[in-house]
């Protein structure tokens, strides 16, 4: 039910950001707000039993039902940022792209150590940015609770790669 309401709004965009690359576009859900509810419904659903002090989101789809959710459960939320975007001290995480690295960062006041966090994301693709993600909380004292998206590619194998980190995925459209 979720699930077809999400694939029915995403539109494939065709060689955006790149030639030869078909980008899901997830901005069409946006525009709905019963939608939105119904998404953030469909999370707190599955997120209720997990035992969760923060929620990190990545820049910048992963702000928009991150924030939503932490705000829902009364918890923290933690903005993870590219390089040079957040102004107060950072720890960072270089990671490999398909060609070049990315940097992401996080405050270095963001969590408390032992914190369990839930790391969200709009879109689950080969994983690469949530396991460094993972690792950065992880250099940072924090403890990964989990990950949620709203859709998954899985033909990337994505969920293969983070399942070893944690096996908590929410994944509603896949
Ligand atoms: P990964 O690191 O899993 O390969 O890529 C996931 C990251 O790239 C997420 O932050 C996600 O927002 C972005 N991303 C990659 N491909 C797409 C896409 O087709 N649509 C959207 N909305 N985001 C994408």
């Amino acid at each position: 039910m979720i699930e077809q309401q999400i694939k029915d709004a995403i539109r494939d965009i065709h060689d955006f950001p790149k030639p030869g690359i078909i980008f899901k576009d997830i901005t069409p859900i946006l525009k709905d707000p019963e939608l939105c509810h119904n998404i953030t419904e469909a999370f707190m659903e599955q997120v209720k039993e997990m035992k969760i002090d923060a929620i990190a989101g990545v820049e910048s789809r992963g702000f928009l039902f991150g924030l939503t959710l932490a705000t829902r459960l009364g918890i923290p939320f933690i903005p993870v940022r590219k390089a040079g975007k957040l102004p107060y001290t950072v720890n960072q995480k270089i990671y490999e792209l398909e060609y070049g690295t990315a940097t992401i960062e996080i405050h270095t006041d963001a969590f408390n150590p032992g914190d369990r966090i839930l790391i969200h994301d709009d879109l689950l693709a080969t994983g690469g940015t949530v396991t460094a993600t993972s690792e950065l909380i992880k250099d940072m004292g924090g403890e990964v609770a989990g990950f949620s998206f709203v859709v998954g590619l899985s033909f990337l194998n994505g969920r293969e790669k983070i399942e070893p980190i944690n096996d908590n995925i929410i994944i509603l459209a896949d």
